[in-house]
């Protein structure tokens, strides 16, 4: 949910976390956000409008001491964005917009508790869907673990956008390239940027104790996107279908830790 159009951020990692008990706080950060995604599957359905689902996450996310960190965001009005089949993030949720048997739906949730920051994002069915919008669903979620594995001290950033890149790009399908993950911790949106495209044994080395928002968007086809009249939804040009799966992550001295999960 970062915006950028140049090369990696010249600014090198943002937070990295000191102690056990950032770590601590920002894992409960995660878990609420994961919290949120766990209601979101259940009560994504046809029939269901935008502004329900946004209504139920600012509820969660309330009952557990934190705040929904998009609201406010640049002015952004919801503690969620919805982003519809050809839409790929920063959608607005609304009473007027209901989901339909057939669609996908890209639900991005932060929440900020004690000072630190969760992000994730999951792109669900509703209801039955099509093969080619399954396949894109399995894809970026795919190219989301690639990335995380990739995700280890001693590696380089850019290892972990070209494993996204080489995951979706060889399946067929196209990396959007103008939106990409971010540090994050203290605040939503640190440096560095991460792209997901780019050559392996590149970029900022990675080591324990930082922090990530790793967030493959991909299209079923072009990667160029456009920005709705509203100033935030952003959708493929072409009118294809695209998802968007994210994980906050730190980096540890063995494998990846995922905090957004529950
Ligand atoms: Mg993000
Ligand atoms: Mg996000």
């Amino acid at each position: 949910m970062i915006r950028y159009l140049s090369g990696q951020g010249k600014k090198a990692a943002g937070i990295v976390l000191r102690d056990a008990r950032e770590l601590a706080l920002m894992r409960e950060a995660g878990r609420i956000v994961a919290r949120v995604h766990e209601a979101m599957r259940r009560a994504v359905r046809p029939g269901v409008s935008t502004a329900e689902l946004d209504a139920i996450a600012e509820d969660i996310i309330r009952s557990h001491g934190a705040t929904p960190t998009f609201l406010g965001y640049r002015g952004f009005p919801a503690s969620i964005c919805t982003s519809i089949n050809d839409e790929i993030v920063h959608g607005i949720p609304s009473p007027h917009r209901f989901l339909k048997e057939g669609d996908i739906v890209s639900i991005d949730v932060g929440a900020t508790y004690r000072g630190w920051v969760g992000d994730s994002a999951w792109t669900y069915p509703v209801g039955h869907i099509g093969k080619e919008a399954r396949a894109l669903l399995d894809v970026t979620e795919g190219a989301l673990w690639a990335g995380i594995d990739q995700a280890r001290a001693g590696h380089r950033l850019g290892d972990i956008s070209a494993a996204i890149q080489a995951y979706v790009e060889s399946r067929g399908f196209a990396i959007i390239r103008e939106y990409g993950g971010h540090g994050v911790g203290r605040e939503m949106h640190e440096p560095p940027r991460i792209m997901n495209y780019g050559r392996p044994g590149t970029g900022l080395r990675l080591r324990a104790g930082m922090t990530f928002a790793l967030e493959p968007m991909v299209a079923a086809g072009h990667w160029l996107t456009q920005l709705d009249a509203d100033g935030w939804t952003v959708r493929t040009q072409d009118g294809s279908l695209s998802a968007h799966f994210e994980h906050t992550l730190a980096v540890t001295d063995g494998d990846p830790l995922i905090m957004t999960v529950l």
